[in-house]
């Protein structure tokens, strides 16, 4: 059921893995709101960054690069630079060099008003920085995350189903290397005001649930 009053913007912050793109995707559809995945933008950065050999500390060429960048969001499908880059930015290549790119001020201050683009319109975001930098006046902040382990079975399971092989230990050795580098850019815990989630033992259904009973409170 869409909320009658307002056009909401909804926020889901956490660690990768936690389930915020599952999660995220599925409230939006139930409130009819468009759903904003950030990290696909630092992943399309990161995999154009990569091709063209500019690397995370290169901060020139950086720049020059991003000011050329765009990325668009249609029928579930990422375009960046006109280019679908759905596949090819969910790659074990791309987990493992993103967050050195995410980590550059250069980068994350490009894509700031990208974020916000569809703000006025209400959406549901999912990121790292949603409710303490892009969107603090969010009308709903949740925080949701779940053990290492938990996280790494979810992304193990997803790949099996994807490629019809994963490997648990690479995957959990993954999470632990991209939380510790992640959480020295964006902190990976709740801002202020934001309902946390440990999400470890729930099933996605009761996490959606409680997420649209929130929803359903906004005025
Ligand atoms: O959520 P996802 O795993 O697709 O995010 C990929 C990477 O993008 C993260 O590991 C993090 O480095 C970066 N990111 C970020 N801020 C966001 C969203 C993602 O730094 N709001």
């Amino acid at each position: 059921m869409p909320l009658q009053a307002g056009k909401p913007v909804i926020v889901l912050d956490g660690p990768a893995g936690a389930g915020k793109s599952s999660v995220g995707k599925e409230v939006a559809r139930r409130l009819e709101l468009p759903f904003l995945d950030t990290g696909a933008i630092y992943r399309a950065i990161a995999l154009f960054m990569l091709r063209d050999n500019i690397t995370p500390s290169d901060t020139s060429k950086l720049t020059e690069r991003l000011r050329s960048f765009s990325i668009s969001f249609a029928d579930g499908r990422v375009l960046a630079c006109g280019e679908d880059v759905t596949s090819a930015i969910r790659t074990p290549k791309i987990d493992r060099e993103v967050s050195a790119y995410s980590a550059v001020p250069e980068v994350r201050g490009s894509i700031i008003d990208i974020q916000r683009q569809g703000k006025s319109e209400g959406l549901v975001a999912e990121g790292r920085d949603m409710a303490s930098v892009i969107f603090p006046d969010a009308d709903l902040k949740i925080f949701l995350t779940a053990s290492p382990e938990a996280r790494a079975r979810r992304r193990y399971n997803e790949r099996l189903e994807r490629e019809g092989m994963a490997d648990y230990d690479e995957i959990l050795n993954l999470v632990n290397r991209r939380d510790a580098r992640d959480s020295k850019v964006t902190p990976l815990e709740p801002a202020h005001g934001a309902i946390y989630f440990d999400t470890t033992g729930m099933r996605f259904e009761e996490v959606v649930e409680s997420i649209l009973e929130h929803a359903a409170k906004l005025k």
